[in-house]
């Protein structure tokens, strides 16, 4: 069979060769499809930023940013200051040093700051390479795109991100939005996230998206199942949610209510296999937490994304055992999202010393995978997320100048995020990374090639196809996969077959949303997508990258970027305190407190069975100490007690020395008796 495909394969590279020649002939100009009042962008048309180094960018300075909101939030100064005043801007120069990518600034005020971006210039050059273009520029939104120089330019993005609440049942240290420790409530109401909603299908390019709820924990939320079939309402697909998962394992009834609701994904907070390394979370369980949560959530019907905060020194050698587990239960976790962590929150005043020492870049996740698990090459298997964006913008193409919305596209900047597709076998879990056996770049300039035409359907299909063909390798794919099954895979994914959406649209939406889990699940073949998003923070931030941002937040002041809003000038601050629901105090008085778990407390679980294949060598490994060996602190809390001692410890030091020097003066020049100093207890126990 392999043999009979590479001949295939040999035979459509022939053919590509006239397709591809004849295809160039007076290629048709794009069409402009109801979603947009753009036409479909040229590869030759897509814009990019500057790339490559050393290269200056606009930055902020890490001081100035925070004294100006301070300003802010005590009503010092206008919030409108940050629509016109560069509000602690500065330049910064992207560099290669020792071997690294650095960015390096300087502010007039408060001096010289520099932090890693890339660990691998190789790597960091390839993913700069591979990055296709931006989207068609963003239009029809002046009112929800406003936000001076953290305004959104670019595309639509691909995970709308929505605030249902700020409080949470957890207390994380650290935590990028402060939860529970604001001194205030911001909850959506109903018409609130509708609004959100209805203003979010306004802008062009209108494209499906993810919508993601989120806090604090969005499920704290009354309105979360509401919320969920409203944004299925408006015609979102894909729905997720972004949780700590405490209610969906405390209530399996729940995670039905959500699914049936219309709930596709759970976008579920996991930092490692066991206990310890999800101790720094607080909660003394919360393994046995996410494993039925996982089995739950799977049992209603939705698909499981585990998302890794890491932390260097802390969970990085967790990175292998989560791909290990995503590939043990292949029918559960559907794709991998990690998160280098960003400093944010509870954790914007890091020293320089823990800031370095727990520095994580995307170069770090691509050798982490393969030094730990022997998947993938940094160069050849990761690309830039937005890489897929020539493969949607085929989607958009075939499915024609009558669509209605454009296809989910991350059209992001070569910095923010990155990706590794697994193909994966879910009856004998061998995995093979996508391009070791297809050849990605090849591929995708072909597949632009095929959008430049511009041709009718079949054409665009017979060009995927053949461009498909001439860049498989059989024998490096995994050993039962078949050509047929990479196509329908392809055709899944950009849901190219018009037919298939035909059939559809008659069924309840019950009904769909039951057959759809169960082609899915029925399907053995996954393509199991291991990414990176790095969440900018004030030591590395680049407005290059939020005005192509792809997460953006749905707000009450518009859609602001994810980076903006959380680390940047900070909106998220400012905009929930303008819209604060209640004091802190007065929501209890109105609603009571609730429940937190926090301080090593366990969630009472009915069960804590699951179906899920877990190494169990994996969940002995205990707490990683690379940081304690190093006598850095982890975590914010731990810093602060440090810094504390320190002051403690370097007071009684001052006193000795002062009592010693008064000592000598007495002895010496007035040549009376020595001073004695008396400890007091308390002292001693330090
Ligand atoms: S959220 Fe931040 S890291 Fe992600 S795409 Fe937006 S700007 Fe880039």
């Amino acid at each position: 069979m392999k043999y009979a495909e590479k001949a295939l394969t040999v035979l459509a590279n022939g053919a590509w060769i006239v397709f591809s020649r004849l295809n160039r002939i007076r290629r048709r100009p794009s069409f402009i499809p109801p979603w947009s009042d753009k036409p479909l962008l040229k590869s030759w048309e897509k814009t990019k930023p500057q790339l490559g180094w050393p290269r200056t960018t606009d930055s902020l300075c890490p001081k100035c940013v925070i004294e100006a909101r301070e300003r802010i939030l005590n009503d010092e100064q206008d919030y409108q200051t940050l629509l016109t005043d560069n509000i602690g801007e500065i330049k910064a120069t992207i560099l290669e040093r020792d071997g690294q990518i650095l960015m390096v600034k300087d502010c007039p005020t408060h001096g010289h700051f520099e932090d890693v971006i890339s660990i691998d210039p190789a790597f960091f050059k390839h993913l700069e390479e591979t990055f296709p273009g931006r989207d068609i520029r963003a239009h029809a939104d002046e009112a929800l795109h406003n936000h001076g120089t953290s305004t959104i330019l670019y595309g639509r993005g691909s995970v709308l991100t929505i605030d249902l609440t700020n409080r949470c049942n957890m207390m994380c240290d650290p935590c990028f939005m402060d939860a529970n420790q604001v001194g205030f409530v911001h909850e959506l109401a109903l018409d609130e996230i509708k609004q959100i909603l209805d203003n979010a299908i306004s802008i062009k390019p209108r494209r499906q998206m993810s919508v993601q709820f989120s806090g604090g924990e969005p499920t704290l939320s009354p309105h979360f199942l509401d919320a969920i079939r409203y944004a299925r309402k408006v015609g979102y697909k894909v729905i997720q949610a972004a949780t700590n998962g405490i209610e969906f394992a405390k209530r399996p009834e729940f995670a039905r209510e959500a699914a049936e609701a219309g709930l596709r994904y759970a976008y579920l907070q996991f930092d490692g296999i066991g206990n310890a390394p999800n101790s720094h979370r607080g909660v003394g369980n919360l393994f046995d937490v996410k494993l039925r949560a996982i089995e739950n959530l799977f049992n209603a019907g939705l698909s499981i994304i585990p998302v890794v905060t890491i932390v260097n020194g802390v969970n990085n050698q967790q990175v292998g055992r989560i791909v290990e587990f995503a590939l043990d239960n292949p029918r559960k976790i559907a794709f991998l999202a990690f998160q280098p962590v960003s400093f944010t929150g509870r954790d914007e005043k890091i020293t320089d010393e823990r800031r370095h020492a727990q520095r994580y870049t995307l170069s770090h996740l691509a050798h982490d995978v393969k030094q730990q698990t022997g998947l993938g090459e940094p160069t050849r298997d990761w690309f830039p997320i937005s890489f897929m964006s020539t493969f949607t913008e085929w989607a958009d193409l075939v499915h024609g100048p009558e669509a209605q919305w454009g296809q989910a596209t991350c059209g992001c900047h070569p910095n923010c995020g990155v990706g590794m597709a697994m193909m994966l076998d879910k009856e004998t879990k061998e995995a093979v990374p996508v391009t070791a056996f297809l050849n990605g770049e090849r591929l995708a300039r072909d597949v632009a090639e095929v959008n430049d035409a511009a041709r009718g359907w079949w054409l665009s299909i017979l060009g995927m196809t053949l461009a498909i063909l001439r860049n498989y390798d059989p024998f490096n794919a995994p050993k039962h996969l078949t050509l047929v099954a990479l196509l329908k895979k392809f055709n899944k994914k950009l849901s190219a077959s018009e037919s298939k959406r035909a059939k559809n649209d008659d069924q309840t939406v019950e009904a769909k949303r039951l057959a759809e889990i169960a082609q899915r699940r029925g399907n053995r073949w996954n393509f199991l997508f291991i990414a990176g998003m790095w969440f900018q923070d004030l030591f590395n931030y680049d407005f290059r990258r939020t005005e192509m941002c792809i997460i953006p937040y749905g707000t009450q002041q518009g859609e602001i970027s994810f980076c903006a809003y959380n680390t940047g000038v900070g909106w998220r601050q400012i905009i929930e305190k303008m819209h604060m629901t209640a004091k802190l105090t007065k929501w209890y008085e109105e609603h009571g407190r609730h429940e937190i778990f926090a301080g090593g407390h366990n969630v009472p679980l009915d069960s804590t069975e699951h179906t899920l294949t877990i190494n169990p060598e994996a969940v002995l490994v205990g707490a990683q100490t690379d940081l304690d060996e190093l006598c850095i602190p982890k975590t914010p809390r731990e810093e602060k007690l440090r810094a504390r001692a320190n002051r403690i410890r370097k007071a009684a030091v001052d006193a000795e020395q002062e009592t010693d020097m008064k000592n000598l003066y007495r002895q010496h020049v007035l040549k009376q008796p020595l001073m004695v100093q008396i400890q007091s207890s308390r002292r001693s126990k330090l």
